[in-house]
């Protein structure tokens, strides 16, 4: 019996997770949950539980409550949906104290990926991330010496195709209809700019031990290849499946071992062809800045995060643009003094920076 926190219950990893946990009480048991603001669905999510969690909480209980359930004795196993860098202390909670850490908070690495390495040691990491778990799936097993490439397929979002001028006048409604996936706010409109992709191929460096160099990104509209590796004898090997984030929730659980599909299977004869091409970095620089910040390293990529997190946010409140947020991002990371994490003050710091350059620079958008 594997005993699960899951944080960030309400949420859209959160609840596909305790949709595959339901269909193994006899393996898994959830005892704890936590969430953002929706404390009727947390509730609701408690109640349907066979055994009921001993802790739940929400934002009011703030990051202590959060950090305290990472710390659960009766807890073996801590699934990070949190979304945004918030969910860096958990996940560095969690490792430190020896806990199993199911990864879908893709920002823990990208903010703060040095000291989650640090904290992780020799533990695994298991990804939630599809293209992150697809890697981790090709990468099995093989010599990571072999390892040439990886090839981290991005959908293009609902945008693919379109130049530069035909961006600025999206609306927010437009931004969240993604063709393939179907997510939080957040992580949709990071792929409609990008920056998804962006946040993802800085994932994967601190993930798997691979420089920028080396890590690719490869439109692939169908969203059935989810990444690729290229080993040095030329062969790639590829994890295809459906479009359905169950099975990389399933898979992290169930590793390295396999259970019956949560959802269906594809058929490639259905399916007919698989398109691949370059992505478009003009339309698009959200992802070119993620690779700029991911080589410069130190503080920049945990400043490209909040600021982009800041130029969301404002995108979904009606404040600005959709392409300022690029604008916004490439601004304050083009301003910042790039230093070396040796803590999560450091890091801290430099986000709070961030947040209140790119509010500023939003606001003087606003005004003029
Ligand atoms: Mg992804």
């Amino acid at each position: 019996m594997r005993n699960i926190v899951i944080l960030g219950s309400t949420g859209s990893i959160g609840q596909q997770a305790l949709e595959v946990i339901a269909r193994y009480p006899d393996e898994y048991r959830v005892v704890g949950l936590s969430a953002h603001n929706q404390a009727d669905l947390l509730g609701a999510q408690a109640k349907a539980l066979p055994v009921a969690p001993r802790t739940t909480l929400t934002s009011r209980d703030g990051l202590d409550g959060l950090l305290e359930m990472c710390r659960l004795d009766e807890a073996d196993t801590v699934i990070n949906a949190l979304v945004g860098s918030i969910g860096l202390r958990p996940t560095l909670e969690t490792l430190r104290g020896g806990k199993q850490l199911l990864l879908a908070n893709k920002e823990s690495l990208v903010a703060g990926g040095e000291l989650v390495l640090a904290a992780a040691g020799e533990h695994e990491i298991i990804p939630i991330d599809s293209e992150h778990s697809a890697l981790f799936q090709c990468l099995h097993g093989e010599d990571p010496a072999d390892v040439a490439k990886l090839i981290i397929t991005a959908s293009g979002g609902p945008f693919r195709g379109r130049s530069g001028g035909e961006l600025s006048g999206i609306t927010l409604e437009e931004a969240l209809a993604h063709p393939r996936w179907t997510m939080g706010p957040k992580i949709t409109i990071d792929s409609a700019t990008m920056m998804n992709k962006g946040l993802e191929v800085i994932e994967a460096h601190f993930l798997f031990g691979v420089p920028y160099d080396q890590i690719d990104v490869v439109v692939h509209p169908q969203s059935i290849v989810h990444s690729l590796v290229e080993y040095v004898d030329g062969s790639l090997i590829g994890h295809l499946g459906p479009t359905d984030m169950r099975i990389p929730i399933q898979y992290a659980l169930s590793y390295p071992r396999r259970r019956m599909a949560p959802a269906g299977t594809i058929n490639l004869v259905e399916l007919g062809e698989l398109n691949f091409q370059a992505p478009d970095n003009e339309a698009f620089p959200c992802l070119s800045y993620a690779y700029r910040a991911g080589r410069a390293g130190g503080t920049a990529p945990a400043v490209l995060n909040a600021a982009n997190e800041v130029a969301v946010a404002a995108f979904r409140s009606g404040a600005c643009g959709f392409t300022d947020i690029s604008d916004c991002v490439e601004e304050v990371l083009g301003s910042h003094t790039i230093l070396p994490v040796d803590s999560v003050e450091v890091l801290e710091e430099a986000e709070r920076w961030a947040r209140e350059r790119a509010a500023s620079w939003l606001a003087a958008w606003g005004n003029g």
